[in-house]
């Protein structure tokens, strides 16, 4: 498939009814050909695919904001670990794009890892102590891949404005680092977490979950609304929210605890005292699933 920019009538075989102009391109030449023709501004939404819901509020952000939209559909084999899920990770390209068509998307780059990656690519893009915190001390190298990733498609894609979500809190914070730090001529725009009725931020991840797993991992909401709590009824001792938290979460027999961070929203360093603007973060395994979660305590309310 590569080089060719899929057309209307073979969109209609991955199930899309209303076809109107939305392009579906692999190659960065065929993407800098048709980003040219798009008017602007022009939003962009980088994604690993499997969409849900979380992904599609970005996407209607973007179109509400731009006269374009650009989104990418791209599972970044350099943010992985060697033992984690890059291989597993769940994808579904026609369901995508039928969504994403629905959503008025004009243009959707999905390319191969070694158009991303050509053979002997070794550049990247370090964002010092901020990709090294949270989920950067877990998984070591993953901000490095996904700072890298994300400078190659702002610069094919050539956005006005890019969206992220706040559901990978410190993802939001290392691009914003980057962009200011590379002086990159764009807007990083921060959309909040889309959840599940019950609480649970969405994510590709949950598809992992099972039956007993789905109805545990309730608990790092859970947590979070009981962090905010305790702030808002005085409790300012860091480490006191921490504990109370790592014991609601071991309640449930299938979670178990990476990490529990309240730390500075900007430096993400861990506070003692809990200071506004707070990021209260996450990661725990329910079985073998890792989630990541987070809220902001903001003087009060949170975001
Ligand atoms: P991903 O496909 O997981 O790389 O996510 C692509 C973008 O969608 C990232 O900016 C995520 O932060 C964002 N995103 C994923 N899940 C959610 C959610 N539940 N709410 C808001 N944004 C989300």
């Amino acid at each position: 498939m590569g080089g060719r920019v899929w057309e209307a009538k073979e969109l209609f075989k991955v199930g899309v009814e209303r076809i109107i102009f939305m392009k579906v391109v692999e190659t960065a030449t065929e993407l800098k050909k048709l980003r040219e023709k798009l008017p602007g501004p022009l939003g962009f939404v980088p994604t690993m695919g499997y969409l849900h819901e979380g992904h599609l509020v970005l996407v209607r952000q973007a179109k509400a904001e731009n006269a374009s939209v650009a989104v990418s559909i791209f599972v970044n084999p350099t943010q992985f670990g060697p033992k984690e899920d890059f291989k597993q990770y769940p994808r579904d390209p026609e369901r995508d794009l039928a969504l994403l068509k629905k959503e008025g998307t004009d243009l959707v780059f999905m390319p191969t890892v070694e158009e991303m990656y050509p053979p002997g690519f070794n550049s990247w893009v370090e964002v010092g102590r901020l990709g090294r915190r949270l989920e950067g001390a877990s998984r070591p190298g993953h901000f490095r891949g996904v700072a890298t990733v994300v400078a190659r498609l702002f610069d094919l894609v050539k956005p006005d404005r890019a969206y992220f979500g706040q559901k990978d809190a410190q993802q939001l914070i290392v691009i914003r680092k980057m962009v200011a730090d590379l002086g990159m001529n764009l807007e990083v725009v921060a959309v909040p977490t889309v959840r599940e009725p019950d609480g649970l931020a969405m994510s590709s991840r949950n598809t992992y979950l099972n039956h007993e797993e789905r109805k545990q991992a309730v608990v790092l909401y859970q947590a979070l609304t009981l962090a905010q709590r305790l702030y808002s009824d005085g409790e300012k001792d860091a480490e006191v929210i921490r504990r109370k938290m790592t014991s609601l979460i071991q309640k449930q027999p299938l979670a178990d605890i990476d990490y529990i961070s309240i730390a500075d929203a900007e430096t993400l360093e861990e506070l003692d005292m809990v200071k506004p603007p707070a990021l209260v973060s996450m990661a725990v395994r329910i079985g073998k699933t890792r989630l990541i979660d987070n809220i902001v305590v903001a003087g009060g309310c949170t975001s």
